[in-house]
């Protein structure tokens, strides 16, 4: 029986570009004025940012962007679970029913990355429940850098897998969430762009042709015939995970070739790799359709 997997990525005619979609200033709650902040990630070797102070737009007009391409977008944050508006021509008003949100934030233009799930002392900062009933979203925080220093935990790969088993395509993005120096660069998302603009970086995001990453780099993503084929040079190991976090295989080394086979019991596989000092790199979801 033959297989059907879907899957976002491209195989040529792209460039990786790497940056940041969360990125507090003095503009909210952070410690650096946005001009800083924006000079720090470009010596840091970004290259795309977004400035998303909380319910506070910053227009990258008013900045220098040293080469750095700026996304425009801020926090939703009063009344509810945070998300991200990203790619925002406009602040919306954080009303409580954030599926009104999402549907607004769509509606201009943008999209949404729902936030830190698992972060707070109940490790619920975004119930499981909101996230299937919600739609129209991005995807989440499967990464968030700056939980590392707060109650619960910047992880979220318990949520993406509860999603993608239902059914749900929704992509994983990894931010740092700065709000000082201390986590700033330790998370970040690299897309497959086909420009070097925001309009190539935001059409990556969206369509999820983007791996998140605390340290490992991703070279190839592959689909030949039936096998996936990934290839991280600074990884050791890398783990197919199917549905409901389900262990599908795993590789020694820096490369990783799953055969999907029809025998499989997954509806979706994707791949975490294991690097030096505990870093990672999370690819999205290859969607098994028998
Ligand atoms: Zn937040
Ligand atoms: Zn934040």
């Amino acid at each position: 029986m033959s297989l059907r997997i879907r899957h976002p990525y491209i195989d040529d005619g792209f460039q990786w570009l790497k940056g940041n979609l969360h990125t507090h200033t003095t503009n909210s709650d952070g410690a650096r004025a946005p001009q800083a902040c924006v000079n720090a990630y470009a010596a840091l070797g970004h290259d795309f940012l977004m400035i998303s102070d909380h319910d506070c737009l910053t227009d990258p007009a008013t900045l220098n962007s040293n080469g750095i391409i700026l996304i425009p977008g801020y926090e939703i944050t009063a009344n509810g679970p945070h998300l991200l508006h990203v790619n925002a021509p406009a602040r919306l008003d954080p009303v409580e029913n954030r599926q009104e949100v999402i549907d607004a934030v769509r509606g201009i233009g943008g999209f949404a990355i729902m936030c830190h799930p698992n972060w707070e002392e109940h490790f619920n900062h975004c119930p499981q429940e909101k996230l299937a009933a919600w739609q129209g979203y991005a995807g989440i925080e499967i990464c968030n850098g700056v939980c590392v220093l707060s109650e619960g935990s910047g992880l979220a790969l318990d949520r993406w897998d509860m999603l993608l088993s239902a059914g749900r395509e929704v992509w994983g993005y990894a931010t740092d969430d700065t709000h000082g120096t201390h986590t700033e660069g330790n998370a970040w998302t690299v897309v497959q762009a086909l420009e070097r603009s925001v309009e190539g970086v935001v059409e990556a995001l969206v369509k999820g042709r983007c791996y998140a990453s605390t340290g490992v780099t991703i070279e190839r993503i592959e689909l030949e015939d039936q096998a996936i084929r990934i290839v991280a040079p600074n990884a050791d190991r890398i783990d197919a995970i199917g549905d409901f976090q389900r262990m599908a295989e795993t590789f020694r080394g820096p490369e990783a070739s799953f055969q999907c086979s029809s025998e499989d019991i997954h509806s979706y596989v994707r791949f975490e790799c294991h690097g030096p000092e505990g870093a990672m790199a999370w690819t999205q979801p290859f969607f098994i359709e028998r």
